[in-house]
C-alpha cells in the first residue's frame, strides 16, 4: 500500500494567505496510513524519536479505532504532538529508521501524530495525569520546546514547576519564529494550555538575568533550575549598507509579523514595509520562512540568495518544495558583498558575487569561494538576513558562575546537563547552538530525569 499524501492548500492561493499550507489527514487516510505499520518487534522508529515517543504501540491504537487512546500513549512522552508532527523533521529522525524506508516509504509518523493530537484536542481526550505530588519546586527559564518539555516531564513526576518567560507569551521560536501557515499559533496556544494543565505555572513578561537573577530563584526555594533560554540572537552579514532602512534580521522581521499579528492585516495593521522585491540571504528553515511570509505580505518578486548549491540547503526538504512551488526564486552560489541604498537611505539594490564550490570545510560541506570579477547587482526594496543566530547574552552575562563554552554557548554536561551551577541544568539551542525543536524537546526531557534524581539526591526528605 502507498503511502498517503497529505493534501495541502494551492500554491498559488497559499501563497497570498496565512493558512495553513499542509491540511491534515482525512480520517480515512490516517486509518489507511495506520495500516501500513509493521508493528516491527525492534522499534528502530523509536530510537529515532529524541522523546521517546512509543510509535507502534500508538499507531495500533489508531488502527484500532481508539484516537483518543493513540492520544494518550503520545502523551506520555510527548507533551506537545500537534506542533512535533507539523515541524519536526521526521525524515531525519523516527521515519528515517522505519523499516519501510529502506523501499523509500516510511510510514507518515508526523501525519499521524499531528492527526491523533488534533483529533484529541477536538474530543478533549487524550490526558495524562501528574503523579503524586512531591516536595520539590523547580524554576524552568524560557517557554520554548525544552523548557515546556522539562516543565511537563516534572509536573508529570509531582514536582511544583513554575516557568519565568521574558516575553509576553509562551512557546519560543514556535510563537514568534515559525509562521502561521506552518504552525497556527491557536495550535502553540492549545498544546501550552495542556502543559497548564498539568499544573505548571507560567509567569511571562520576566527576563531572568535582569528582572531576577539565578542566584535570588535558588534563595527563593527552587531546589533546581533548567535553563533554555535559546538562541535568538541574530548574526549579520558585516556588509557596507548593512544599516539601510529596509533591513532586516529574518528574526525581527518574523517576530513582527508574528507577535504583532501582521498575518492578520487589516484587522491588526502592523506596519511591515517590504515594498515589491525582497532578498532574503540564507539557506535554512528561517529563511525560507521569511522568504514566504515575504510572498504572504505581498511582496511581487523573492529571491533566496545562498552561497552554496541546492544540494547544501540546509532547510528542510519539505519547505524547499513549498517555496518553489509558491514561487520563491532560488540564486543559489550568490553571497551579497554589499547592499546599496538611495539619497534617502533606503534600500534600492543588492550587489552579489558568484561562488563556487571548493574542498570540504569543517561542517564537511563544500567550502564556497569567491569567483574573481563575478560581481553583479539586481533591484530589491528590502534584504532580510537569515544565515544564523548566536546565544542570548542577557541571562548568561548576569549569572555569576555558569561556565560557557568557546562559542558562548552554556557548558553542560552531554550526559547529564548539568551546568557548573549545582541544582541548575540546560539544554536545547541555549547549549548546543541553533538546532531542532525535537532535540530541544529531547534535552528538556533529559534534564527533567536528572533533574528529579538530584532532588531526590540531595533533599531525601523534601
Ligand atoms: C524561523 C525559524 C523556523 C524554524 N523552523 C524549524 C522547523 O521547522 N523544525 C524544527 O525542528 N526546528 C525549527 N527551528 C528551530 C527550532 O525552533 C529551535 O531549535 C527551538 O525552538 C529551540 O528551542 P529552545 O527551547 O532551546 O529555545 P527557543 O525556542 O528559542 O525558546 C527560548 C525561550 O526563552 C526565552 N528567553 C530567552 N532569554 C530569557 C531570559 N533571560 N529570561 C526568560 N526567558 C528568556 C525566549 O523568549 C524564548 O521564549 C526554527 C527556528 C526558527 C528561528
Ligand atoms: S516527536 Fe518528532 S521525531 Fe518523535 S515520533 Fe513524533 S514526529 Fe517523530
Amino acid at each position: 500500500m502507498p503511502r498517503q499524501v497529505m493534501p495541502k492548500q494551492d500554491p498559488a492561493e497559499r501563497s497570498r494567505n496565512f493558512g495553513e499550507v499542509a491540511l491534515g489527514f482525512t480520517p480515512e487516510q490516517a486509518a489507511a496510513e495506520a495500516a501500513r505499520c509493521l508493528n516491527c518487534k525492534k522499534r528502530f522508529c523509536v530510537q529515532g524519536c529524541p522523546v521517546e515517543v512509543d510509535i507502534p504501540d500508538f499507531i495500533q491504537l489508531l488502527k484500532a479505532g481508539d484516537p483518543a487512546g493513540a492520544a494518550a500513549k503520545i502523551k506520555e512522552k510527548n507533551s506537545l504532538p500537534a506542533i512535533c508532527g507539523r515541524v519536526c523533521p521526521q525524515e531525519s529522525q523516527c521515519e528515517k529508521e522505519c523499516i519501510l524506508a529502506k523501499k523509500g516509504e516510511p510510514i507518515a509518523i508526523g501525519g499521524l501524530e499531528r492527526f491523533v493530537a488534533d483529533y484529541a484536542a477536538e474530543q478533549a481526550g487524550g490526558t495524562v495525569r501528574p503523579a503524586k505530588a512531591l516536595p520539590y519546586r523547580a524554576a524552568i527559564i524560557g517557554a520554548g520546546p525544552a523548557g515546556l518539555t522539562a516543565a511537563a516531564d516534572l509536573a508529570l513526576q509531582g514536582f511544583d514547576v513554575t516557568i519565568f518567560e521574558s516575553l509576553h507569551e509562551a512557546g519560543g521560536v514556535l510563537q514568534y519564529g515559525i509562521p502561521q501557515f506552518r504552525l497556527p499559533k491557536e495550535i502553540v496556544g492549545r498544546e501550552v494550555e495542556y502543559i497548564k494543565q498539568l499544573g505548571v505555572k507560567l509567569e511571562t513578561s520576566v527576563l531572568v538575568g535582569q528582572t531576577v537573577t539565578v542566584p535570588e530563584l535558588l534563595e527563593q526555594g527552587f531546589q533546581t533550575i533548567f535553563i533554555g533560554t535559546g538562541a535568538g540572537l541574530p548574526y549579520f552579514l558585516n556588509v557596507p549598507g548593512e544599516n539601510l532602512n529596509g533591513v532586516y534580521s529574518a528574526n525581527e522581521f518574523l517576530t513582527r509579523v508574528n507577535l504583532m499579528k501582521a498575518y492578520r492585516f487589516p484587522e491588526y495593521d502592523t506596519p511591515v514595509r517590504i515594498g515589491e522585491r525582497v532578498a532574503v540571504v540564507g539557506g535554512g528553515n528561517v529563511a525560507m520562512d521569511a522568504a514566504r511570509t515575504s510572498l504572504r505580505l505581498g511582496a511581487k518578486a523573492v529571491y533566496i540568495v545562498y552561497r552554496r548549491s541546492e544540494e547544501e540547503l540546509p532547510a528542510r526538504y519539505e519547505e524547499i518544495e513549498n517555496a518553489k512551488e509558491e514561487g520563491i526564486i532560488f540564486r543559489l552560489l550568490t553571497n551579497p558583498v554589499r547592499i546599496i541604498g538611495d539619497e534617502q537611505g533606503v534600500v534600492q539594490a543588492l550587489e552579489c558575487i558568484r561562488m563556487e564550490l571548493g574542498e570540504p570545510d569543517r561542517s564537511g560541506r563544500r567550502r564556497p569561494v569567491a569567483v574573481p570579477g563575478s560581481e553583479f547587482q539586481f533591484p530589491v526594496d528590502s534584504v532580510i538576513v537569515a544565515i544564523g543566530q548566536g546565544p542570548n547574552p542577557v541571562l548568561l552575562r548576569n549569572t555569576t558562575g555558569l561556565q560557557l563554552n568557546e562559542r558562548g554557548y552554556i557548558q553542560a554536561d552531554p550526559e547529564t546537563l548539568a551546568t557548573s551551577i549545582p541544582g541548575v541544568f540546560a539544554g536545547g539551542d541555549i547549549v548546543t547552538g541553533a538546532a531542532t525543536v525535537i532535540a530541544a524537546m529531547g534535552a528538556g526531557k533529559k534534564a527533567a530525569r536528572r533533574m528529579v534524581e538530584y532532588c531526590k539526591q540531595k533533599y531525601p526528605n523534601g
